[in-house]
């Protein structure tokens, strides 16, 4: 799948240029020229990435950047400043709001195509990071190693048993409807029924043994991990 960018420049031959450069590298690239559309833009549809010109008309990139990051639903969106020279103690303010990085105008499209998936591919990992041991009572489950332990003991399980797993456990207590589960193990918009993650529900909790019971029925909504 594409990653999503939005370009947020007024300036009409940088946005074009921007635009035909990521589109040209495999972005589906989404463009606005004033921070009022940025945040109209973000709140529609959430982007993987903004790439943010500080000197805008109206709203600044600055208080687009301080808007986007103090929202809940926004503020994982990476953000990559785009700023004139004369313009550090923006970029401070940026980063310490917590933009990912800045490029520093006049730029070669190259650059900043390279920057943005550097962004990304770091947010990647990031993400990887969250990979921590997860220690409940009895149960161990590892998701560096792709491994579950039992009281010790290691249990196999299918990828898709493990992800589920794994996806329930990190947020111990909340309800995860069967779309979500679907999505988890899947990917989004992938054609599998509610009924197989009912049927990849049983065994896991058939697996799992004296630790199944941490897999919780919430009727009428999904399932839950009750540590
Ligand atoms: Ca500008």
């Amino acid at each position: 799948m594409k990653n999503t960018v939005l370009v947020v420049e007024d300036e009409h031959d940088i946005r074009e240029l921007l635009e035909y450069n990521l589109t040209r590298d495999g972005f589906a690239v989404r463009a606005v020229e004033s921070g009022e559309q940025a945040l109209a833009a973000v709140t529609r549809t959430p982007p993987d990435l903004i790439l943010l010109d500080l000197m805008l008309p109206g709203i600044d990139g600055l208080h687009v950047c301080r808007k986007l990051k103090a929202d809940g639903t926004t503020a994982n969106i990476p953000i990559l400043m785009l700023t004139a020279k004369g313009e550090e103690s923006d970029i401070v303010s940026g980063l310490e709001l917590g933009a990912d990085d800045y490029i520093t105008k006049p730029f070669s499209p190259k650059v900043v195509v390279a920057r943005a998936r550097a962004v990304l591919r770091r947010r990647a990992e990031a993400v990887h990071g969250e990979d921590e041991v997860l220690t409940f009572d009895k149960l161990t489950v590892h998701p560096g190693r792709h491994e579950v332990y039992v009281a010790e003991q290691q249990i196999e399980l299918t990828s898709s048993e493990f992800r589920i797993l794994h996806y329930m456990a990190r947020r111990p207590g909340w309800v995860f409807s069967r779309y979500q589960l679907v999505d988890a193990v899947h990917g989004e918009k992938h054609a599998v029924s509610d009924r197989s993650v009912d049927v990849m529900i049983v065994g896991l909790r058939r697996k799992l043994g004296d630790c199944g019971h941490c897999i919780e029925t919430v009727r009428g909504v999904g399932y839950r991990f009750r540590a």
